[in-house]
């Protein structure tokens, strides 16, 4: 590609799991591909995970019964009823395919192994025995909040893995990758998305790439938490704020922000679920299992919300261990023996031995709650087609599809890149099919003028304003200790007031560095309004949503409403405006109604609207949120009541 304006079938923005796969399909589908990523693929934040894959294959014995029901009902109640249960369906129905298909692509998945097995199931050793047809199917692990086993893995590195296998197909089909190129706004009419202004962040200059379908496939925006996250550096929601920037295309949910409990204290790296699934438990300064008594059921396998709330809790109650870093827990998987950890648990072995320089077989690994995951994103429906905007797409965790609701449970995420990239990436396939590219070249080229002028404009401040880096810090204060685990109303008033403030302060900023070209503080000066927007779209919501629904905590709305909030925030918030705008979608068609989620607090406020009364106005609703026809009917792919079957 040379010159300021090269033209695609469909660019896809980002290439971890969700973006590379979405280009699979479309190529495979005979369009032309252009897939855009900061990094080399293969080094996307997908490559970073670890512990599993779900997907109800039933391959082992303590998955016998597992199918794609059980699995939609473990993902609406991770989701604590926040799911477009629908879309949960979906997913639960195709994720056996996506796995299986990862196997086709050369992933090595650990396996079963016939015969005697040993295993620690809830701090107990027991002794399972696995069928012998089964040996060499794929192996499954325990994960948080399910009913069976379902994480499929490949030791801890299933990210790895599979990232770089569906990178390999990628190679294979000739799709056009572009690295080190960062999309910076969308080109649009108002109506249609056309493709993006790129940022070459090898020499510092733009150019255009318009396209029948624009996919956004950018990951989440872990980094708004500054160091409080288990998120690469690159995860810093560029793709989701320019969505938002548009003014058209609304967020969903972006209060709905996930803290893993297991992360390496004090630097944040992961230690995964997977540990806890293969009978790792956790431990308080005086060596006590306290998730035994607090979640007696699932222990320390209760959903990622519920753990690190109890975590938090047991550090605020002064039953941390302390440290110069601040109070931890500990993670105790000494009893797996070395060779489990140096096969099953590879990565997290050479983690712990890596960064905090510690033998897991033999030491305690000091951990804490650390923010994760982003359950909000770009909004779309059901075939990936961002609301409002026709010709774009958003996939992957930097989407709101929505199949996680207010809680993602572990291993569904890797799950929903490939899935969510095979059934969007057909849509995608199709818009291009059904679409010429016939538009206004000036559209691009005042998208790229914009976009020089705002580099141009950074270069020239000058004076003693703060530094970006300076701002950056201060909005991952904010952000962890008023936006975090438990919420109130007064510290998010002061978190709101706070971001305003860094906001004002980013328009002072000055540079340190003047270079236009290879200068990762320009660059990352580029971003930082986008990330204290998408902050401020955070704290926010969570402000306004005065009851508490999976990983959103209000200590100050203790319960769930599900009267009053069966329903997904959307926020709008254009360039130009000055503050961001809410509105409220009905959750979806719901099929399971709300209950107990089985883990955490079984009280909650009912609804009193009826199950048909809620369904009834949910399309034309969403359609007047701004949700776009999808190619087939809203919920027609919702297998109604089959769950019945499985609850009895
Ligand atoms: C440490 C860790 C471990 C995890 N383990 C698991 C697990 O075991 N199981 C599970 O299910 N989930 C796990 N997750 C979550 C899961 O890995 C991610 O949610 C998922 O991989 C995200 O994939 P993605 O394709 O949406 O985004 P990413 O893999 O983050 O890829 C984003 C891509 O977008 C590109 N990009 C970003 N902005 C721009 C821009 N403006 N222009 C151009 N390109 C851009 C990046 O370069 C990158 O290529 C883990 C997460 C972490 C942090």
């Amino acid at each position: 590609m040379t010159g300021k304006l090269v033209t695609t079938d469909v660019l896809v923005i980002g290439g971890g799991l969700a973006g590379e796969r979405c280009a699979i399909e479309a190529a495979a589908a005979g369009h032309e591909a252009v897939i855009l990523s900061l990094v080399p693929p293969r080094r996307s934040h997908s490559c970073a995970a670890q512990g599993g894959m779900q997907a109800s294959l039933a391959n082992c014995a303590k998955a016998a019964g597992d199918n794609a029901t059980v699995h939609f009902l473990d993902t609406v109640r991770g989701s604590d009823w926040g799911a477009d249960q629908e879309v949960a369906n979906i997913f639960a129905e195709e994720a056996p395919v996506a796995v299986r298909e990862l196997a086709h692509f050369g992933v090595p998945w650990s396996r079963v192994r016939g015969g005697k097995n040993h295993y620690f199931i809830k701090g107990e050793e027991v002794d399972i025995e696995e069928a012998l047809e089964n040996d060499g199917l794929i192996g499954q692990r325990d994960f948080g909040g399910t009913a069976k086993w379902r994480a499929c893995y490949a030791a801890a590195g299933t990210g790895h893995a599979a990232l770089y296998a569906v990178d390999s197909e990628v190679v294979r089909l000739g799709i056009s990758v572009r690295d080190r190129a960062e999309a910076v706004a969308l080109i649009h009419d108002g109506s249609r998305c056309v493709g993006a202004v790129v940022r070459d962040l090898r020499d510092g200059s733009h150019f255009a790439v318009m396209a029948k379908a624009t996919v956004i496939a950018t990951g989440g925006y872990g980094r708004i938490y500054g160091q409080y996250t288990s998120n690469a550096t690159i995860n810093e929601g560029t793709g989701t704020s320019i969505a938002l920037d548009t003014g058209i295309v609304p967020l969903g949910n972006m209060e709905a922000v996930q803290f893993h409990p297991t992360t390496l204290s004090p630097s944040g790296i992961l230690v995964t679920e997977g540990c806890r699934g293969d009978g790792g438990y956790l431990l308080d300064k005086n060596m006590e299992r306290f998730m035994v008594e607090a979640e007696p059921e699932k222990q320390e396998l209760a959903s990622r919300d519920v753990v690190s709330r109890h975590m938090q809790q047991r550090m605020r109650d002064g039953l941390g261990v302390e440290s110069p870093f601040g109070p931890h827990l500990w993670l105790d998987i000494r009893h797996l023996g070395e060779e489990h950890l140096r096969t099953k648990l590879l990565e997290v072995w050479d983690i712990c031995r890596d960064f905090v320089g510690r033998n897991p077989a033999k030491e305690l690994i000091p951990v804490r709650p650390t923010q994760h995951y982003s359950m909000g994103g770009v909004r779309v429906n059901k075939d990936g087609q961002a609301y409002g905007l026709s010709g774009l797409f958003a996939v992957g965790e930097a989407s709101c599809w929505d199949m996680h609701g207010f809680n993602r449970l572990g291993g569904n995420s890797l799950s929903e890149t490939l899935v969510s990239g095979r059934v969007v990436g057909r849509r995608v396939a199709e818009y291009a099919s059904g679409h010429e590219l016939r538009t206004d070249t000036g559209l691009a080229f005042d998208a790229l003028a914009a976009a020089e002028q705002r580099a141009a404009a950074w270069l020239a401040r000058s004076g003693s304003g703060p530094s970006v880096y300076e701002i950056r810090d201060a909005m991952g204060e904010t952000m962890m200790h008023k936006v975090g685990i438990f919420r109130t109303g007064d510290e998010l008033d002061e978190a709101v007031a706070e971001i305003g403030q860094l906001l004002d302060d980013c328009d002072h900023a000055v540079l340190r560095c003047k270079d236009p070209g290879v200068n990762p503080e320009l660059a990352f000066a580029l971003r930082l309004k986008g990330m204290l927007r998408l902050a401020m779209t955070v704290a926010k919501g969570a402000q306004a949503r005065t009851e508490s629904r999976g990983a959103h905590y209000r200590s100050d709305f203790p319960l769930r409403n599900d009267r009053d909030w069966l329903s997904r925030t959307l926020v709008r918030w254009s360039a130009d405006d000055s503050e961001p705008s809410f509105s409220y979608e009905p959750t979806g068609i719901i099929d399971l109604p709300p209950g107990h989620r089985g883990y955490g607090s079984d009280e909650r406020i009912e609804m009193t609207n009826s199950l048909e009364n809620h369904n009834e106005g949910v399309q034309e609703e969403q359609v007047r949120h701004g949700r776009l026809p999808s190619a087939e009917e809203m919920g027609s792919r919702l297998n109604r009541g089959a769950w019945k079957a499985v609850t009895g």
